[in-house]
């Protein structure tokens, strides 16, 4: 019997599993241990199990802002699927708890159809509650942090907490939370009525737009951030690098800012697209492209290094030497 069925903690757990199975990208080596969880309870249980183990967790969502190493992840990554709603009433508006496992573009769907309005522009993001509070996702103008209240997370130092959105230093796709260690449980958010009819639309337009501009292709949708006042896509299209292809990761000829999965692509085939879409932007074009995507798990240093030049004194390459 293992430590956590002993405690009677729950989840389905799996030894030596492929990430490869479970991120958008279809890319990634085995996690030690890959553990699915549908009750806090049992996401407690594990966190504190391994903090207790001196054993290192990651908490994932479903895996679609992630490039996970080819070697995989040492010690527990646990999949949240908790995924409960409750609505919670007040005097000026519509207040959801939102569990931290429940899928962002379904609750924006739901919503939608209740007639309530502000989460319509994440219809087509494909990840978590807690996955897009750390990255502040957004897009069509919208993001998180605008209807985003407070949240109800374990901290670094296993205390429960509530924190407003104030406190959560969110900025364009960032927060406080990157690599820090807390979990997130739940989150608040506020909502306004409106006409279900112009609601559904508005789903409608922005689903119509993602299928002609998005890749089918396995990703991790866009890879770089959009530099101050550009596009990050335009300047990788006028380096002439659309297209380009390593292994089986390409520069999606449709989008630039998409590096797709063909087929077989390993993690150090798009971390080579990476670096040379860096290289060659700041060489071309003198902007150093900030990543968007997160690079987790055991990369070898020294895999990758190549010729970095000046690209090799910023914080990108601090981060993550294997670029
Ligand atoms: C086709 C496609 C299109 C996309 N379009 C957009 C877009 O338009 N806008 C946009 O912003 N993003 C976009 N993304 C990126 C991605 O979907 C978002 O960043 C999403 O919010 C990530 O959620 P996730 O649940 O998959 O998080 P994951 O990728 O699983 O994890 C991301 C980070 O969140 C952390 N995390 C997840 N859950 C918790 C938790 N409960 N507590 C603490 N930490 C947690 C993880 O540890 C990790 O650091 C796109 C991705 C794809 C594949």
């Amino acid at each position: 019997m293992t430590r956590a069925e002993e405690e009677g903690i729950g989840g389905q757990a799996l030894a030596d599993e492929p990430l490869a199975r479970h991120t958008s990208y279809r890319i990634g080596g085995p996690a030690d241990l890959y553990v699915v969880v549908r009750r806090e309870e049992d996401l407690l249980g594990w966190v504190t199990l391994a903090r207790r183990e001196g054993v290192s967790y990651f908490v994932m969502g479903r895996g679609t802002n992630l490039l996970v190493a080819d070697e995989g992840i040492r010690g527990i990554v646990i999949e949240n699927r908790c995924r409960g709603v409750r609505s919670l009433t007040r005097s000026e508006g519509i207040l959801l708890r939102v569990q931290a496992g429940g899928s962002l573009p379904s609750l924006a769907r739901r919503t939608a159809k209740e007639g309530l309005g502000g989460l319509e522009w994440a219809v087509g993001i494909p990840g978590t509650v807690g996955g897009a509070i750390v990255n502040n996702a957004g897009a069509y103008g919208g993001s998180i942090a605008q209807r985003l209240q407070q949240l109800t997370l374990l901290d670094s130092q296993g205390f429960l907490r509530r924190m407003a959105v104030s406190e959560l230093g969110l900025g364009y796709r960032t927060s406080r939370f990157k690599g820090e260690g807390s979990v997130i449980l739940s989150a608040d958010f506020a909502l306004q009525a409106e006409s279900r009819d112009l609601l559904l639309q508005r789903v409608a337009s922005y689903e119509r737009e993602r299928r002609k501009s998005q890749p089918k292709e396995p990703s991790a949708g866009s890879v770089f951030k959009n530099p101050e006042g550009d596009y990050a896509g335009r300047l990788i299209e006028e380096a002439g690098l659309k297209g380009e292809r390593i292994g089986d990761a390409q520069i999606s000829p449709l989008h630039a800012n998409y590096i797709v999965n063909l087929g077989q692509a390993r993690a150090r085939d798009v971390a080579a697209l990476i670096r040379l879409v860096r290289e060659r932007v700041w060489q071309k074009q003198g902007v150093l492209l900030e990543l968007e995507i997160e690079l987790v798990g055991d990369w070898e240093p020294g895999e990758l290094t190549a010729t970095m030049g000046i690209l090799g004194q910023d914080k990108e390459w601090r981060d993550h030497p294997q670029l």
